[in-house]
């Protein structure tokens, strides 16, 4: 195929200047930026594909340059970034802004860099020849509860030949990433009967009863700190879990009506954070029991927000291998983050993660990516040309 690219960002730095201006924050809509990349894409020649979500608001875009085979590797990144909100930035976070050999912008590091990085090697792996096919599979909504990535994972085994391997992209500094722990989140509500907060005997107080089940938690929570660390890499080593945000009540003089809280699980072992769910859970239906027999309209409630699950790096070698190689990197790590690379563990694919950037500048105000971070993430897309011509 002979075409020229039109008039869009040629080099990682034009493209992530491009990406950066799009507010992409997760609350917004991610579909202008989707939408210019296909337009692109379209314009190149490359059919992409729109998998809508969140009402159509948004969408992920999955992409394929190369023969329709089997064995190709998957590029993983999601398109939304952390508000800025209540940041004190140094320059607008929406320009892309060179100081000091570093590149500021929200998302430069967490992860449009690495999104940068690969689509500056789109017309190159187009003119290349690849034997195995390289697939942009880019998410939406992926910093609040990983909520693209299940619906693009099924399109992407649905549409192409059976991929070899996935990089996720999240900011490594270009290291390799093979374990992250999973995470289960939870907003449990307690519903309570009104009353005039003299009059205890005559209702049920959320906040009460909310409180009790959250005890528990904490209790678990200890327990489970108590545990010696183990040599798994993790900081901490054990299964956690903790209640972020607490709301309750209406009045310091009334029965609270509702409590909710939102609490999460993470956890290396799927079977440990089940565990403790099913601790948590077990309470609830004991407290749960007890209000209900009092007034029919109490009754408490766990809603699951979000399940990740860890990435295990079992069944990953093709994926270490491959990106060992392209980084000279031998060395493992492991995130105390999520991303979505559990999920594509879970669906099959050998997967790692290893991206351009430092998870320490990510959702940072004035977060940036170095320059020579940049320039190892084009290395890193040059070196998988390569390897995928051979
Ligand atoms: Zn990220």
């Amino acid at each position: 195929m002979t075409t020229t690219p039109p008039a869009f960002p040629a080099s990682a730095r034009e493209w992530l200047a491009r990406l950066i201006a799009f507010d992409t924050t997760s609350r917004n809509s991610n579909l202008a930026l989707v939408d210019a990349i296909a337009a692109w894409l379209d314009a190149m020649g490359v059919r992409s594909t729109r998998i809508a979500g969140a009402a159509g608001r948004k969408a992920n875009l999955l992409f394929s340059i190369g023969p329709e085979v089997a064995g190709g590797v998957v590029l993983s990144g999601h398109t939304d970034v952390v508000p800025v909100d209540g940041q004190d930035w140094s320059s607008d976070p929406w320009t892309l802004c060179e100081r000091d050999g570093r590149l500021h912008g929200r998302g430069t590091a967490d992860m449009k860099g690495f999104l940068a990085a690969g689509l500056s090697r789109v017309p190159a792996m187009l003119a290349a020849g690849l034997k195995r096919p390289v697939h942009f599979a880019l998410s939406y909504d992926e910093e609040v509860g990983l909520l693209g990535a299940p619906s693009l994972i099924e399109a992407l085994l649905a549409g192409v030949p059976r991929p070899g391997l996935v990089v996720v992209g999240e900011p490594t500094g270009m290291r390799i990433v093979d374990r992250h722990k999973g995470i289960m989140g939870l907003r449990t509500t307690v519903l309570g009967h009104e009353a005039h907060s003299s009059q205890t005997h005559l209702g049920v107080s959320a906040n009460m009863v909310a409180t009790r089940l959250m005890a528990r938690i904490v209790e678990i929570a200890d327990r489970l700190a108590a545990a010696p660390q183990d040599a798994s890499g993790f900081e901490p080593s054990h299964t956690t879990t903790t209640i972020g945000l607490i709301n309750g009540g209406t009045a310091p003089n009334i029965l609270a009506r509702e409590c909710s809280f939102v609490w999460d699980i993470r956890s290396a072992s799927p079977t440990e954070a089940r565990a403790v769910y099913d601790e948590v859970e077990a309470c609830a239906r004991e407290l749960d029991a007890a209000i209900r027999a009092r007034f029919a309209d109490c009754g408490i409630a766990t809603e699951i927000l979000s399940d990740v699950p860890p990435l295990t790096g079992v069944g990953n070698a093709p994926a270490l291998e491959l990106v060992s190689r392209l980084t000279d990197t031998p060395e493992r790590e492991v995130a105390s983050y999520v991303a979505e690379a559990g999920l594509f563990e879970r669906a099959g694919l050998p997967t790692v993660i290893c991206g351009p950037g430092r998870i320490a500048q990510a959702h940072q105000p004035d977060e940036y990516i170095e320059t020579s971070q940049l320039a190892a993430g084009e290395a890193f897309m040059d070196r998988l040309v390569e390897a995928l011509c051979r």
